[in-house]
């Protein structure tokens, strides 16, 4: 299982965009997009995605002068977008690093397999260790949540959104989400509003709190909310 995978879509065409986001959205991916490198960039330091498609033709700094700062950051799984045939020699001859490409007009759907495709090679990588948050294994393959207690491990029983939710906060531990940014990457299917957030949010604190760790999960006043194993 990947499809709790986050795809961060780098196009500055919305229509083309919203097409990619929308094939991702159906197959239960969470999405982010951003329409220029420097929006990207600050995407890809923020929220780790876990793979990104990425246009080479984009205004200012282009795709593959975005991609060599991605390659510098990490290996985090690249597709590029490209129009041109020009593009696909470039790519090819410099072997800059994407881990796959797709040539537009494109079929949303091959994107899509395509990045399965990547995620199932990065997954070996180890891209998908669990995550691990004081007694909280969250595991992004198995899709589940699991509590170390003194009488053994309890899976929690949790919706998507709250698994979503839980798994991105429980990957940066500490870092403060805003609602806005909760919204953006685990709940993209609807036009949420923040207090929808609080809502998941605090089904999942309560489903926490009935297994003893409603710690690990705390609002931070007027920001928005965070996972840590240690409180203060
Ligand atoms: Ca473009």
């Amino acid at each position: 299982m990947m499809d709790n995978a986050l795809i961060l879509i780098i196009e500055d065409e919305p229509e083309i965009a919203e097409i990619i986001e929308t094939y991702f959205v159906r197959e239960g991916f969470r999405t982010i997009t951003a329409s220029d490198g420097p929006t990207g960039l600050s995407h890809h330091s923020r929220l780790k995605p876990d793979l990104m498609i990425l246009d080479v033709k984009l205004p200012g700094q282009d795709g593959f002068e975005v991609l060599a700062a991605v390659r510098r950051r990490g290996d985090t799984p690249v597709i590029m977008v490209t129009a041109l045939a020009e593009d696909l020699d470039k790519l090819q001859a410099l072997r800059i690093g994407a881990d796959d490409y797709v040539v537009k007009p494109f079929n949303p759907q091959e994107v899509v397999a395509r990045a399965k495709a990547v995620l199932r090679r990065t997954t070996r990588r180890g891209t998908f260790q669990p995550i691990r948050i004081g007694p909280l294994t969250v595991d992004m393959e198995a899709h589940t949540a699991t509590l170390e207690g003194a009488k053994g491990a309890t899976v929690l029983e949790l919706t998507r959104t709250e698994f979503r939710l839980l798994a991105h906060m429980a990957a940066s531990p500490n870092r403060v989400f805003e609602r806005s940014e909760l919204v953006d990457a685990c709940l993209p299917e609807s036009d949420a509003l923040d207090r929808t957030v609080d809502s998941h949010v605090s089904n999942l604190r309560r489903k926490l709190s009935a297994v003893g760790a409603g710690r690990l999960l705390t609002g931070v006043r007027g920001v928005g909310y965070k996972m840590s194993a240690t409180h203060e």
